[in-house]
């Protein structure tokens, strides 16, 4: 079971395969086609549990990374009380010398978690990585599914302007395939309107 990998320098994390979504452009739909992202380790057969997480860290030099990436083949804020433990365990540990900690996310985990988790992430998590996907509700729902439909496009809008209060880098990311310029621009402007940033991605091709 892969809990921990690292990639690009940085060491990710993979606590679950949970998501209330099933994108289109998903890697979990490429399994077993060669990059790391890909790679049927990462399907979890059972959740770890936090400790065996932990240990997944201390087996490794966790200060030589230059971020922490909760990511993994799922939506991390499913994990997320176990998630912050983990920081705060890892903080106990090593202090200032932690690296900065970092969440991939769809910007549901208020509807997940059923309450304002943003006040939580204040001093843990130092970016928010929040997929925006679409510029508008319709469009979102077609490519990510999320099964709390429409809803959940204004959901993940409103988790960034939350989490900005709280988070110092809160970005919101696209990937280029299939969007045009003025959809680009368009995304520039619902990110400068909540206070945020914004990543254009390339697609990478599983
Ligand atoms: S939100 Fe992430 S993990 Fe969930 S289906 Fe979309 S791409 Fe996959």
């Amino acid at each position: 079971m892969t809990i921990t990998y690292e990639y690009e320098s940085a060491l990710y994390v993979n606590l679950t395969n949970k998501c209330n979504c099933n994108c289109e452009f998903c890697l979990r739909h490429g399994k077993a086609q060669g990059s790391i992202y890909t790679e049927d380790s990462l399907w979890l057969e059972r959740e770890p549990t936090r400790e065996e997480a932990l240990d997944s860290f201390l087996g490794r030099d966790v200060c030589s990374y230059r971020e922490i990436v909760f990511c993994g083949y799922g939506e991390p804020t499913y994990r997320l009380d176990d998630l912050l433990w983990l920081v705060d365990e890892l903080k106990a540990r090593f202090g200032d010398k932690l690296p900065p900690v970092r969440i991939n996310t769809n910007g549901h985990a208020n509807l997940i978690n059923g309450r304002n988790v943003c006040p939580e992430l204040s001093g843990r998590i130092h970016t928010l990585s929040i997929s925006l996907n679409a510029t508008n509700a319709a469009d979102y729902v077609a490519l990510c599914h999320p099964t709390q439909g429409e809803a959940a496009y204004q959901a993940m809008l409103d988790f960034a302007r939350e989490a900005a209060k709280y988070v110092s880098q809160v970005v919101l990311t696209i990937v280029d395939k299939d969007k045009t310029a003025e959809e680009i621009e368009l995304c520039h402007t619902i990110a400068a309107d909540l206070g945020v940033k914004l990543r254009v991605r390339s697609f990478i091709d599983s």
